[in-house]
């Protein structure tokens, strides 16, 4: 079976990103090994046509007119312990490794419980919560170039920063990871707090893509839109969450066109009332792109 036998056509995007936001993508692929993810971009590359790569579309601000190319959803899901190791595809569930590792007493992902990431998208945005980052415990991660070559990155090869990492300036796709943990008795019940604090401080059940903003060191985006008496300001169907600042919800058929006018009305109040600009965390992927 060819591989462009299983692209799916028109796929719509508001169905595969937690804002539930996004026009059509002209060719949509399930990627489920690594095989997949190459015969993609040997195609992509023959027929000049532009790919994004899609972990769950926790972080993703689609267009509303869709995307024009093909957008690869990474389904590459396995998990494999060694020892105090755990070794996990890149599709796999970033908020089920949080649980499943801290069940086993192990510690250093307690964090991930409860963010919709996938592993990948977790490792290129370093997402993280609860002062702990996903390149914390990162020990490797496999990589498939933009030229379809395969490579096994170490920790010490990558460097990581607040929401950055260096995946950000590279166009291939990240496969799996490893990180190494510690045992720690206490890991399930930390796990436990941890989520719980989630669901009490952030709207957790609403369409949202996390945090729209970088947190300005050493403020905090959340509190300055909420001192600047923004919270529950909408524009169309999007509004700034009545729960936490800095998440804009899709309360009613948002489009990303409402989400960013929302945006940059919440950064120009923020810059007038406090002099501090906010820069976006929230990916925004645009109908086209020219990176091929
Ligand atoms: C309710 C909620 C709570 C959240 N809480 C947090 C939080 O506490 N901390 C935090 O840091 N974030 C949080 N987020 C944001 C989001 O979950 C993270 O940014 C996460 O890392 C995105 O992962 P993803 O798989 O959904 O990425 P996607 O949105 O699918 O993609 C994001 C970017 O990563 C790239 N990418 C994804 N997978 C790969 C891959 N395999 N290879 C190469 N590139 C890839 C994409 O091309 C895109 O540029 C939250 C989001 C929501 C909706």
């Amino acid at each position: 079976m060819t591989i462009t036998s299983r692209f799916v056509l028109g796929k719509p995007l508001s169905e595969v990103s937690t804002f539930g936001i996004g026009g059509p993508a002209k060719y949509y692929l399930e990627a489920h090994s690594v095989e997949d993810m190459s015969s993609a971009l040997v195609y992509c590359r023959s027929e000049n046509i532009p790919y994004f790569i899609l972990g769950k579309g926790s972080n993703s601000l689609f267009d509303d007119r869709g995307f024009n190319g093909l957008v690869i959803a990474n389904k590459i899901s396995f998990c494999q312990y060694e020892g105090h190791e755990v070794y996990v595809g890149a599709g796999y569930s970033f908020s089920l490794l949080g649980v499943q590792t801290a069940k086993k007493g192990l510690s250093g992902l307690e964090f991930a419980s409860g963010i919709p990431a996938s592993v990948g998208g977790a490792v290129y945005m370093n997402a993280g919560a609860n002062g702990k980052e996903t390149g914390d415990v990162l020990t490797a991660v496999e990589y498939l170039t933009d030229e379809g070559e395969l490579t096994s990155l170490k920790k010490e090869e990558l460097e990581f920063s607040y929401r950055t990492s260096p995946f950000q300036k590279m166009k291939g796709i990240i496969l799996a990871a490893k990180f190494s943990l510690n045992l720690f008795s206490e890991a399930r019940k930390k796990q436990l707090e941890i989520v719980q604090y989630r669901m009490d401080t952030q709207p957790y059940s609403e369409k949202s893509a996390g945090c729209v903003f970088r947190n300005p060191n050493p403020e905090k985006a959340g509190m300055l839109i909420e001192q600047c008496g923004l919270k529950g300001f909408s524009i169309g169907g999007a509004e700034v969450s009545t729960m936490h600042a800095n998440f804009i919800v899709n309360k009613n058929g948002a489009t990303a066109k409402e989400v960013l006018d929302l945006a940059c009305y919440v950064q120009d109040v923020v810059k007038q009332k406090t002099g501090i600009c906010l820069d976006m965390e929230i990916r925004q992927i645009p109908y086209e792109i020219s990176h091929v």
